[in-house]
């Protein structure tokens, strides 16, 4: 099945994600991480496009649809779940497109909801494993050994260029005007659900696995 996670950037989609693919071997397609990993590696697309994330702009639609059709080209997992993506009308009409074609189609788009007041402080605090990418929170959701990735055991952290005060502001912005409007799309196919996404972590897991048994993914 495939799966949308939908929500402003620091609503902890990818924390969520990260937690059903420990548990439940799901797999997890971050498009943002996607892009970053093109920009660590230095390929053409991370070149062109470094600019564009660290200004906080969104990637044109073109390179995404792109990216999302190698994912379906790699390997098959039973439950995929997408995070950041699609993040336009455009995105989430192609994506249909290019689910058909590998006779899948968007079975659940849960929807993260939480107030700006949290998002800022979220993401203000996010901290990344600069060896698998994991995610942390120098708060709210430290590693279980301080400084050292519960997954990797990596020691090296950072925080993310985009997630500074004028990229962020943008990033807000082009959620509101640009991807917000994606939800309706999926509303209108009566796939969403909506989950209280500014509790704390452990109360998010338990309603987002109660989403999913509702639907019997997971019991
Ligand atoms: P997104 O993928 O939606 O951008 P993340 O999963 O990266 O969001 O979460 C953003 C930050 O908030 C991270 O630092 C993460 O550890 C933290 N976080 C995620 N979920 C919660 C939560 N329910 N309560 C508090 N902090 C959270
Ligand atoms: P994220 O990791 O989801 O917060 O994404 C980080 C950045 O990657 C975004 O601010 C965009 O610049 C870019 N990005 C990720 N996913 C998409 C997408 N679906 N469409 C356009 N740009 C994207």
């Amino acid at each position: 099945m495939v799966f949308v996670f939908f929500g402003p950037p620091g609503s902890g989609k990818g924390t969520q994600a990260q937690y059903l693919v420990k548990k439940y071997g799901f797999r997890h397609i971050s498009t943002g991480q996607l892009l970053r990993q093109e920009i660590q590696n230095k390929t053409a697309l991370g070149l062109d496009i470094k600019s564009h994330i660290e200004a906080g702009e969104l990637v044109s639609d073109g390179v995404m649809l792109e990216l999302v059709k190698n994912v379906f080209r790699d390997k098959n997992s039973e439950h995929v779940i997408f995070d950041g993506f699609p993040r336009t009308v455009h995105q989430a009409i192609a994506f249909e497109g290019i689910l058909s074609v590998n006779n899948l189609r968007v079975d659940l788009v849960i929807n993260f909801e939480v107030s700006f007041d949290h998002l800022l402080e979220r993401v203000k605090g996010r901290l990344t494993c600069k060896t698998c990418g994991h995610v942390y929170h120098e708060v709210n959701n430290p590693p279980k050994n301080v400084g050292v990735c519960d997954f990797c055991h990596g020691v090296s952290f950072e925080k993310r260029n985009d997630d500074e005060d004028s990229a962020l502001k943008r990033r807000f912005e082009l959620y509101k005007t640009e991807t917000q409007t994606v939800k309706d799309f999926y509303s209108d196919r009566g796939i969403v659900v909506s989950i209280d996404a500014s509790l704390a972590v452990e109360t998010v897991k338990k309603n987002v696995e109660e989403a999913l048994a509702d639907l019997g993914i997971v019991s």
